[in-house]
């Protein structure tokens, strides 16, 4: 498996290795779209329903609700994908910009009237300040595994204006790994439990291989406090999620 350098999280997708750009983009042209399917060691095959990735607020899980009605000033919308949550902030009279590493993607934005850029995120050539950074559906999923986890905090400081926060949802994926008697059965040596590797598929279009980071609450908090955030929960989703929001002690 593709290990994650920093050149790799410092890249963009090319259109031929971004099935689910393929998928937003076809979507938004034609209303419809095939199966964006999902691939992990960790489970069976699996499938993304590409209408939740243009899901509208009363579509949106509590969570992500919570997240946009606490958006505040000028916000950052990270891996914004067909620009859902950024969409709700516009009409709700915010300020935003969308970021992405699918080209694909950011032209849907585009087209739907957002000011979306190809960026990634851990690209230190994207200077700006915001007052919030959204990372919506798990978002801080980008750094892929724990020990990325520096690079994320030092983006957010040179992003975040004064009393500026981060909002981010996340989830404890340690259910996973219980058994039928409710012991959880973890093997700490293989590295933390939440660092899952992917790989999508749509129509033709294979994506690379990556790493998606899921991080249960106590550890984020643990990391950002040793990066100077205060890491308070602001409300436990449905189904082991939880809201987090991310200030600058
Ligand atoms: N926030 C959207 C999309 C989530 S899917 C929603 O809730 O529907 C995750 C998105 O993050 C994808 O569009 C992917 O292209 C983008 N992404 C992945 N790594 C990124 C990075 N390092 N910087 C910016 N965007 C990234």
């Amino acid at each position: 498996m593709q290990k994650l350098s920093c050149s790799h999280i410092c890249s963009v997708l090319s259109a031929d290795k971004d099935p689910m750009g393929q998928a937003i983009a076809q979507y938004y042209a034609t209303g419809k779209a095939a199966k964006l399917r999902v691939f992990s060691s960790l489970f069976y095959e699996d499938e993304i329903p590409v209408a939740t990735l243009f899901r509208t607020y009363k579509d949106m899980p509590l969570q992500e609700q919570e997240a946009l009605r606490l958006c505040c000033g000028r916000v950052l919308d990270v891996g914004a994908g067909s620009g859902c949550h950024s969409l709700e902030l516009i009409n709700r009279g915010l300020e935003v910009v969308g970021i992405d590493i699918s080209p694909l993607s950011v032209d849907v934005m585009c087209k739907r009237g957002i000011n979306a850029k190809v960026v990634n995120f851990f690209d230190h050539l994207f200077v700006d300040r915001f007052d919030t950074i959204l990372m919506a559906m798990n978002g801080i999923g980008i750094v892929g595994k724990i020990e990325n986890l520096p690079q994320l905090f030092m983006r957010l400081k040179q992003l975040l204006l004064p009393g500026g926060q981060v909002l981010l949802d996340s989830s404890d994926i340690s259910y996973i790994f219980k058994d039928d008697d409710g012991n959880v059965d973890i093997d700490a040596a293989q590295g933390y439990y939440g660092e899952v590797d992917y790989r999508m598929q749509y129509r033709n279009f294979k994506g690379d291989e990556f790493y998606w980071l899921y991080i249960d609450f106590d550890t984020l908090s643990l990391h950002a406090r040793n990066h100077g955030f205060l890491c308070e929960k602001v409300v436990d989703g449905s189904h082991y999620d939880y809201l987090a929001r991310l200030t600058m002690i």
